[in-house]
C-alpha cells in the first residue's frame, strides 16, 4: 500500500511539473517571439520612413551606410531594400542585393501585405520580416511626384532578418532554471505529502489487520493510534468495540462455565466459541427439559446414549450404573464391544478407577492408566484411548460414562468432553430423583423384616409373569412354604427370636433357589416361592431341596441354637390350574395343608383329588 501511494503521488507531481514546465516554455517562447516581432516591425517601419526621407532629401545613394548602421544598432542579421516592379520599370533593376531573393519577398511584392517567418534549426533561430513599400499621394509625402505609379502600387519592400539564437538560449536557460526551482518545490511537496500521509497509511493498514482478526473472532488485537483527528477517533472507536465485544464474549463463556460447571475448550475464535457454547447450552437445556419428563432411569440412559451416538457421533462408549446397596456395578449400555472393561468391575465397583477416585480417567494424560480396561494392548499399540467420566449422583459416583476412541480423534473428543459433562451434569439430579423413586417403589414391594418381596409385589407382577410363562410355553413352579410349629418359637423364646428365625429361614430359602426366582412373604410365616422356567415335574425336587436346607440350618441366638423344619405344598402353573395363576397358588396351599396333615417337614405335590371344591 505504501509503494502504491508513493508512486501515485510521485506520478501526479511529475505530471504537474511537466505541465507547468510546458506552459512556462510555451509562454516564454510566445513572449520572446512577440517582442522580436514588434522590434522587427518597428525597425522595418523606421527603415521605410527613413529611406523615404533620404529620397526626399536626395541622399538615397547614402542608404547603405544607413542600413549598415540600422543593422548594427538593432542587432539584425541583415536588412535589405528590394525594388518592386514599378521601380525597376522606372529606374532599372538596380543592384543584385535589391532584387527579391526568395518566395517570401516575391509574395510581399505581389500581394502588398507584410509577411514573416521563423526559421529554427539546431544551431540557429532566424526571424524574417518583409514589409511592403506602397505608393501613396496622401499625407506629407507624395510618392507620385517621383514615381510613375498608381495609388497603392507596391514600390518595393524592406526585408530584414533577426537572429534570435541568443534569445532561444536565454529562454532555454530561463526554462531550465524554472524547471530546477519547480522540481525542487514539487520534490519538497512530495516529501511533505508522503510524510503527512504515512501515519494514515499505517493506521489504515492496522485497521485492516485488526478488523480482519475481529472477523476471525480474535478480539485481543488493538490499533496503535497517536493521531488526534477523525481518523484517530475512528481507530479508538474500533478499539473500544473490540474490547467490549471481547469482554462480553469472555464473560458469556465464564458464565457458561459456571453454569455447566466445566471450562469449555477455547479456540482462537471467540465468535465461533460463543456460538458453539450457546448452541450447546440450548441443546443441553432442551435435553434437561426432556429428561425431566422421563419416568425412569432407563429412559434417561437412552437419551444420553442418543446424545453420544447420534448427536456427537461417538461409536464406542459404555454407561455404567453403580448400585451402592448391592455394591455392584451394572453395564447399562455399550457400543462397539460387548464390554470395554474387565468384568470384575461389575462385582467389585472399586476396581473401576473412575468410580473409586471420583476423578476423570484419561488414558492420554497417563497412557493406558487403568488396568481394568480390557484392551490395554490396543491402547499401547494401536492407539485406542479411553476417557471415563464419573457422574456424581446424590454425593456419590452413581454412574461412569466411558468414551473409547482412536488416537486421531483425540482433538475431537477433547472438544466434546466439556459438553458431555454438561449433559451428564444436567442428567445427574434427574437420575438421582428417578433412582430414589425407583428405590421407593422397590421398597414398597419389599418386606422389611425378611427382605423378601411382599404380597403387593406378587399382585403387581402376577399377570405379567403368568402371561410370559404361557407365551414361552414354560412352567412356573409354585411352592407354598410354612414353618412347622412356629408359634412355639414365639412362645418359648419370644417374638424377637421368632423374627430372627423367620429372617434366617427366608435367607436359606432365597439362597437355595435361583436369582431369577421370586421369593415372597405371603403371610405371617408363609413364604411363596415362584420357580421361573422350572422343568415340568421338577418343582417338587426344588421344594425338597429347600426343605432339606432349612432342616439342616442351625439358627444361633444368644440363648442357644434352634433348628426348624418347613412343610411345602407344590403346584405347577399353568398345567395344574388350567392357566389360572391364583388357582395354582391356592392348590399349592391345599397341598401344604396336606403336608401338615401328613406330619409336617415334608413336601406334597398337589394332585387334583386334593381339591374337591368348585372352581377357585
Ligand atoms: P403349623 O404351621 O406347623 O401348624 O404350626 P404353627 O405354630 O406355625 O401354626 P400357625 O402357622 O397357625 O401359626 C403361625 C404363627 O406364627 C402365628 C404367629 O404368632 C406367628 N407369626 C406370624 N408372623 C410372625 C412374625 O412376623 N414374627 C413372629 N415372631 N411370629 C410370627
Ligand atoms: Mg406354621
Ligand atoms: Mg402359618
Amino acid at each position: 500500500m505504501r509503494g502504491k501511494l508513493v508512486i501515485k503521488v510521485g506520478l501526479l507531481l511529475l505530471v504537474l511539473l511537466v505541465l507547468t514546465v510546458a506552459i512556462v516554455g510555451i509562454f516564454v517562447r510566445k513572449s520572446v517571439l512577440e517582442s522580436s516581432e514588434e522590434t522587427a516591425h518597428t525597425v522595418a517601419e523606421i527603415v521605410r520612413d527613413s529611406l523615404t526621407s533620404y529620397m526626399i532629401m536626395n541622399v538615397i545613394d547614402k542608404r547603405d551606410i544607413f542600413l549598415e548602421q540600422i543593422k548594427n544598432t538593432h542587432g539584425l542579421e541583415y536588412v535589405r531594400v528590394i525594388r518592386g516592379e514599378p521601380v525597376i520599370r522606372q529606374f532599372g533593376p538596380g543592384r543584385e542585393i535589391e532584387r527579391p531573393a526568395d518566395g517570401l519577398e516575391l509574395e510581399v511584392l505581389m500581394k502588398g501585405i507584410p509577411k514573416s517567418e521563423l526559421i529554427e534549426t539546431k544551431d540557429k533561430v532566424l526571424y524574417r520580416l518583409v514589409i511592403p513599400y506602397k505608393a501613396t499621394s496622401r499625407g506629407q509625402i507624395n510618392c507620385m511626384r517621383c514615381h510613375q505609379v498608381k495609388e497603392g502600387e507596391v514600390l518595393g519592400a524592406i526585408s530584414l532578418g533577426m537572429d534570435l539564437t541568443h534569445k532561444r538560449m536565454e529562454a532555454m536557460m530561463l526554462l531550465g532554471l524554472y524547471t530546477l526551482t519547480a522540481g525542487g518545490v514539487f520534490g519538497f511537496l512530495f516529501w511533505v505529502l508522503v510524510r503527512h500521509f504515512e501515519p494514515y497509511r499505517q493506521l489504515f493498514e492496522e485497521m485492516k489487520e485488526v478488523l480482519n482478526s475481529f472477523k476471525e473472532g480474535d478480539f485481543r488485537r488493538r490499533i496503535n493510534v497517536d493521531l488526534e483527528d477523525e481518523a484517530g477517533e475512528l481507530a479508538r472507536v474500533i478499539n473500544s468495540v473490540g474490547e467490549t465485544l471481547g469482554k462480553t464474549l469472555s464473560s458469556i463463556r465464564e458464565k457458561v462455565s459456571m453454569l455447566i460447571g466445566y471450562n469449555v475448550l477455547e479456540t482462537e475464535n471467540a465468535l465461533k466459541d460463543t456460538e458453539k457454547i450457546v448452541e450447546e447450552l440450548v441443546k443441553i437445556s432442551h435435553f434437561k427439559r426432556t429428561i425431566e419428563q422421563d419416568m425412569s432411569k432407563s429412559d434417561i440412559y437412552t437419551r444420553i446414549e442418543h446424545v453420544l451416538y447420534d448427536y456427537m457421533s461417538l461409536d464406542k462408549f459404555s454407561i455404567y450404573e453403580v448400585d451402592e446397596r448391592k455394591n455392584r456395578m451394572e453395564l447399562v449400555t455399550v457400543h462397539g464391544e460387548t464390554m470395554w472393561c474387565s468384568e470384575s468391575i461389575l462385582e467389585n465397583p472399586d476396581e473401576c478407577r473412575a468410580k473409586r477416585t471420583g476423578q476423570d480417567v484419561d488414558s492420554q494424560e497417563f497412557p493406558c492408566i487403568c488396568p481394568k480396561f480390557a484392551h490395554n494392548d490396543l491402547c499401547s499399540t494401536q492407539g485406542i484411548q479411553y476417557y471415563c467420566i464419573p457422574v456424581n449422583v446424590g454425593g456419590k459416583v452413581g454412574n461412569v460414562v466411558q468414551i473409547v476412541y482412536e488416537k486421531d480423534m483425540d482433538m475431537f473428543v477433547r472438544m466434546l468432553i466439556p459438553y458431555i459433562k454438561g449433559y451428564l451434569q444436567e442428567a445427574s439430579p434427574v437420575l438421582e430423583s428417578r433412582g430414589l423413586m425407583e428405590l421407593l417403589k422397590q421398597q414398597s414391594y419389599i418386606d422389611q423384616l425378611t427382605g423378601l418381596y411382599n404380597r403387593r409385589f406378587l399382585e403387581e407382577i402376577s399377570e405379567k409373569l403368568a402371561a410370559q410363562i404361557k407365551r414361552r410355553n414354560s412352567v412356573l413352579g409354585v411352592l407354598m412354604v410354612d414353618i412347622d410349629y412356629f408359634k412355639k418359637v414365639n412362645d418359648e423364646y419370644g417374638h424377637d427370636v421368632g423374627d430372627r428365625v423367620l429372617k434366617e429361614i427366608a435367607q436359606v430359602i432365597k439362597s437355595t433357589v435361583r436369582e431369577s426366582d421370586y421369593v415372597i412373604r405371603f403371610g405371617g410365616e408363609e413364604i411363596l416361592v415362584l420357580l421361573v422356567d422350572v422343568k415340568e415335574g421338577k418343582a417338587k425336587e426344588v421344594a425338597e431341596k429347600i426343605r432339606r436346607a432349612v432342616e439342616n440350618k442351625a439358627i444361633e441366638f444368644s440363648g442357644g441354637v434352634i433348628k426348624k423344619t418347613v412343610s411345602i405344598g407344590v403346584s405347577e402353573f399353568p398345567k395344574d390350574c388350567e392357566g389360572k395363576f391364583w388357582q395354582c397358588i391356592k392348590f399349592a396351599d391345599v397341598a401344604l395343608y396336606r403336608a401338615k396333615e401328613e406330619g409336617r417337614n415334608r413336601v406334597v405335590r398337589f394332585t387334583p383329588d386334593m381339591w374337591t371344591g368348585e372352581e377357585y
